[in-house]
């Protein structure tokens, strides 16, 4: 089959992959890197420290604010569940979209059970967050703001910057879950009013089980740990570093720079192949904005069929579908519902991602796949 889930996850690349393996074994470089007394901690810090660097440089951070996590679910847990429990004397009010992953919707029910509120703004139907509506939403104990940079089921890039300068004006926090953009869209925080931003390595072709938050440092802003222990990271995540883990994260960071401007001329062109190769169906709809997403991201629905059949018969195609089986019954993406999208197009709706290694050659064999079923599928149904 043909991988198209490059949102779910992405193969680690080779070149991450080795360097990982040199930091694993005696042959290699190993320690722990908070034995500070010999040469096998001191080797591993030095490691740490570079990957930190590779981070940093990929966001336009300082190294210093880079805080190792095991992933953005984590990450996002620990920007927002972290701030509201900083600084609930401040404000016990918290704004987020309806389109935000689940980390971070539950993260926001969990301080509601606490007794904070939340305010889930729904998008408008292209997926963009209304910026009138996102700041009249604004109260007076409105303590943080958590926006994703690019939505992962609809590719739509949100206006990072507008938020986050009305959030500065008005010295509110700002949270950005950044797993589908880092390494992807080019994102300076040297430049952007965003106080916490949320990466994850397994989706920019490092592995599973690593990522990062992003905490500013000037202005500096604090954070309650979920995790207590050792004091790493500053004391806001203690926990043994996982050295190959961390080398393999800043490995895919400093390749997804030096190649970013290329691999993106790649998507553009793979994604107008994929698009425009489809455009002969009829009654398919795009989900998101065209103009205002990723080209990677291709949320499609095709109406007039059984959307379970399709994904049955795609399965040369590693896809992802517009909706989740829950024990049996089959529910629409509570993103395609907030799109407004009816139950029956979410319910026939295909998520294609693709990247790095993907070919010419499978998006021309995926764009001659799924017209035969479709219109194979079509025919059953009017029959
Ligand atoms: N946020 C977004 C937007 C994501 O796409 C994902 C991964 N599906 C996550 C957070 C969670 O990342 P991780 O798998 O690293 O926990």
């Amino acid at each position: 089959p043909i991988y198209l889930d490059y949102c779910a996850t992405t193969p680690v690349d080779k070149r991450v992959a080795d360097k990982m393996m040199s930091f694993l074994t005696i042959e290699g470089t190993f320690g722990n890197p908070a034995s500070r007394s010999h040469f096998f901690g001191w080797q591993a810090e030095e490691a740490v420290d570079i990957a930190r660097n590779q981070i940093a440089s990929l966001l336009g951070a300082d190294a210093r604010e880079i805080i190792f996590t095991s992933g953005a679910t984590e990450s996002n847990n620990l920007a927002i569940k972290g701030t509201a429990h900083f600084y609930k004397k401040k404000g016990k009010h918290i704004v987020t979209c309806q389109t935000e992953h689940k980390s971070v919707l539950d993260s926001c029910a969990q301080l509601e059970r606490e007794g904070f509120s939340v305010t889930y703004l729904s998008p408008k139907s292209n997926g963009l967050i209304d910026l009138e509506k996102f700041e009249s939403a604004l109260k007076k104990n409105t303590i943080l703001v958590s926006v994703m940079h690019v939505n992962n089921e609809t590719g739509v890039i949100q206006n990072i910057a507008h938020i986050g300068r009305i959030c500065r004006e008005k010295g509110i926090f700002f949270h950005v879950d950044a797993a589908q953009s880092a390494g992807k869209l080019p994102i300076n925080l040297s430049q952007l009013s965003v106080d916490f931003m949320s990466i994850s390595a397994h989706k920019m072709y490092g592995p599973m089980g690593i990522g990062a938050l992003f905490v500013r440092r000037k202005p500096a802003v604090h954070l309650e740990p979920l995790q207590h222990g050792g004091g790493h990271e500053r004391g806001l995540r203690s926990g043994t570093l996982p050295v190959h883990q961390i080398v393999g994260m800043g490995e895919a960071c400093r390749i997804a720079e030096a190649e970013m401007s290329a691999q993106s001329d790649k998507m553009n062109i793979l994604g107008d192949q994929l698009w425009y190769g489809l455009q002969h169906l009829d009654h398919i709809y795009l989900n998101g904005d065209l103009k205002n997403k990723v080209p990677h991201i291709f949320n499609i629905s095709f109406g007039g069929i059984n959307g379970e059949a399709l994904i049955l018969s795609l399965k040369d195609l590693a896809v992802s579908s517009g909706s989740a089986c829950i024990s049996s019954t089959v529910t629409s993406s509570y993103v395609l519902r907030a799109l407004e999208v009816s139950d029956e197009l979410a319910q026939s709706t295909i998520r294609f991602s693709f990247g790095r290694f993907t070919t010419q050659k499978e998006i021309e064999y995926a764009i001659e796949l799924i017209p035969q079923y479709v219109l194979g599928l079509r025919k059953v149904l009017s029959q």
